[in-house]
């Protein structure tokens, strides 16, 4: 048996995982707290730790796991932005789920912008009192509006295959185009041309914040943003700003460049510590869950799965596909 420490543990996970860990020949020891430079001697007596979006694995938790005698990292997600790679590199391998299901994400992003366009999380409230009226409910067709897609990776062209089919026009930014039919423009066209903005690209040096204070003028009035990416994509101050002068239509946020303390808690007995979050749940046309994007019964199977396999390739030394190889800058 390869036995491994799993951080940041929910209920669900556990379900997934116990379903196959004994297929794949692996121990689980869960632990509910998140990995960190304190938290990773936890891991010790295990080869691996399973980690996900939020834990910490900068160079002092590596460091850590490394003398504690941990040969693997092993994300259950997409994203490494919180993975220091140099830092690891010649020191352990860091896998990851490079694809469970782009669908999940692309569907709850088009969760998000339904319900911010067409008003539903209101009215659910509103008809649960017995109040029909619409009043301050119009919204607008999708239909005919103008897309704009950050990042055409498999999320962003899973988002834009549905979004082509309720009738929008789908222009995109990605300095690695792919194949086929689709408009590539520069940024700054995509940000003055696009009704509805949707960040689908990973969190590098180049990507922080790209949706800031100079980028918000050049927008169309009104427009709507979506990021089911990663937070920091966004300045959300700048963010706030374009809400409150009316510049910026609605914003369906399931991240937040500040999330690690807060998503995925409970804290609804507590005073929010964060003001920024605080304002930015309360503006009507916000709509924020806690980075949930994934979280269907097909993506959490195949994270289950993937990341399984992947350990296991790693201890029965098969080559690792899904392997991280550090290309860009990533910030932490
Ligand atoms: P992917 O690697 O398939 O696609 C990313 C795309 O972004 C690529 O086409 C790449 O060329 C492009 N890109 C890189 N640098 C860019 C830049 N500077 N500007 C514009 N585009 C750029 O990844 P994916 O599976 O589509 O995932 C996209 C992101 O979604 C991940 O990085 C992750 O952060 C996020 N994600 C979120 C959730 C969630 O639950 N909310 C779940 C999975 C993934």
């Amino acid at each position: 048996m390869i036995k491994v420490a799993f951080f940041d543990t929910k209920p669900y996970d556990k379900i997934y995982f116990d379903a196959l860990k004994e297929e794949y020949g692996i121990e689980i020891e869960y632990f509910e707290s998140k990995l960190s430079p304190r938290t990773a001697v936890m891991a010790k007596g295990a080869k691996a730790v399973v980690a996900f979006v939020n834990d910490n694995i900068g160079k002092e938790t590596i460091a850590v796991l490394k003398e504690n005698g941990i040969e693997l990292i092993a994300l259950r997600c997409a994203g490494y932005n919180n993975v220091d790679l140099s830092a690891a590199k010649d020191v352990m391998p860091v896998v990851r789920v490079p694809e469970y299901s782009p669908h999940a994400v692309a569907e709850h992003a088009l969760a998000l912008l339904l319900t911010l366009v067409r008003k539903t999380h209101k009215a659910y409230i509103r008809t649960r009192d017995f109040n029909f009226s619409l009043n301050g409910f119009v919204g607008f067709d999708l239909h005919g509006k103008t897309l704009g897609v950050i990042g055409t990776g498999k999320i962003g062209m899973a988002f834009i295959e549905i979004c082509r089919g309720i009738g929008m026009n789908v222009i995109a930014y990605d300095p690695f185009p792919s194949q086929g039919y689709l408009e590539y423009v520069p940024l700054e066209e995509l940000f003055e041309r696009s009704d509805v903005i949707s960040l689908h690209c990973p969190l590098t040096s180049e990507t922080y914040h790209i949706v800031n204070d100079y980028s918000i003028k050049m927008m169309k009035d009104k427009v709507f943003i979506l990021n089911t990416s990663r937070g920091a994509l966004i300045d959300t101050e700048a963010l706030i700003d374009g809400i409150r002068s009316g510049k910026i239509g609605g914003a369906g946020l399931d991240v937040y460049e500040e999330e690690s303390e807060f998503f995925y808690e409970d804290l609804s007995e507590s005073i929010l510590k964060d003001d920024v979050l605080a304002r930015l749940i309360m503006m009507p046309n916000v709509l924020v869950t806690s980075h949930q994007a994934f979280l269907t019964h097909e993506a959490l199977k195949r994270i289950a799965e993937i990341t399984l396999g992947n350990i296991k390739s790693c201890f029965d030394g098969q080559p690792l596909e899904n392997e991280i190889v550090a290309k860009k800058k990533i910030i932490v």
